[in-house]
């Protein structure tokens, strides 16, 4: 489970006059589940969602993933609990100077792990989201779809536990969206990944989320759980 306690963070410095992106939030993700935060751009979706893997410190309040309270953790055992929370971006984050299977490797190469069991643990990442055939392709040759499987394979490595997804399917026409929708749905059926996914885009959440929170001014407003989904055409 991710647990928000709390928890607030204000951008600028004190005599200009502080923004507050996000403002005492208290909220639970349950485990499994796939869960979408909506709202209008400068909601603070995006900076709720960097506090659930520390990328943004609090100013007050807690941060506890999988039973672990990330707000009272030093560098070394925040870096080590943060390869359990995978994290995708709108625009993709690759590295444009290597291959498909270089910009997997990344997680891997950080954790120490060596050459040849890293060789095969981005095989298999790469095969899970159908890229496989594509590993030694560099980012300019892909689409935007492709670009995001690649991503989300980098994601992977580490066997996550929860993946935190920043308008994951923001720059991609409305078929690639459903293509990637259906790798996410994909990596929560099948390795049991808790998913959150920022979005200002209705169809994603109806498709896919289970459970649905509304920010407004940093601020959580309303929360619902959708019975029925819409198929994926
Ligand atoms: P959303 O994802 O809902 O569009 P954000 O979390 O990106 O909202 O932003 C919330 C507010 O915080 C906005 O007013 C934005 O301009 C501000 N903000 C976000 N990141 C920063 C930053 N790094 N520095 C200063 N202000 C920021
Ligand atoms: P696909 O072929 O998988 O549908 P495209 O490459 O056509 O994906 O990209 C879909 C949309 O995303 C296009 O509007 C494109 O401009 C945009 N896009 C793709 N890659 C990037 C990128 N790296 N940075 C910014 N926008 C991108």
């Amino acid at each position: 489970m991710i647990s928000l306690h709390e928890v607030s963070k204000s951008y600028g410095q004190q005599r200009n006059g502080r923004l507050a992106a996000v403002q005492a939030v208290t909220l639970k993700i349950e485990d499994g589940s796939i869960h979408g935060i909506i709202g209008p751009s400068g909601a603070g979706k995006s900076t709720l969602l960097r506090l659930m893997n520390m990328l943004e410190s609090p100013d007050t309040g807690r941060v506890v993933v999988e039973g672990k309270d990330l707000t009272a953790m030093g560098e070394a055992q925040l870096r080590e609990a943060r390869r359990s929370i995978g994290m995708i971006f709108q625009q993709f984050n690759l590295l444009q100077n290597r291959t498909v299977s270089g910009n997997v490797s990344i997680p891997l190469e950080l954790a120490g792990m060596p050459k040849k069991e890293r060789a095969e643990r981005v095989r298999e990442c790469l095969q899970f989201v159908g890229l496989l055939d594509k590993a030694d392709e560099y980012p300019s040759a892909l689409s935007g779809g492709q670009k995001q499987r690649v991503a989300i394979a980098r994601a992977l490595t580490n066997s996550p536990k929860v993946l935190l997804c920043d308008e994951p399917t923001s720059s991609l026409d409305p078929k690639t969206t459903n293509d990637i929708l259906a790798v996410l749905r994909h990596v929560n059926e099948s390795l049991g990944v808790t998913i959150v996914i920022v979005t200002h885009e209705m169809n994603v959440v109806a498709q896919i989320c289970k459970q649905v929170s509304v920010m407004e001014d940093g601020r959580l407003t309303d929360s619902f759980t959708l019975t029925k989904r819409t198929p994926a055409v």
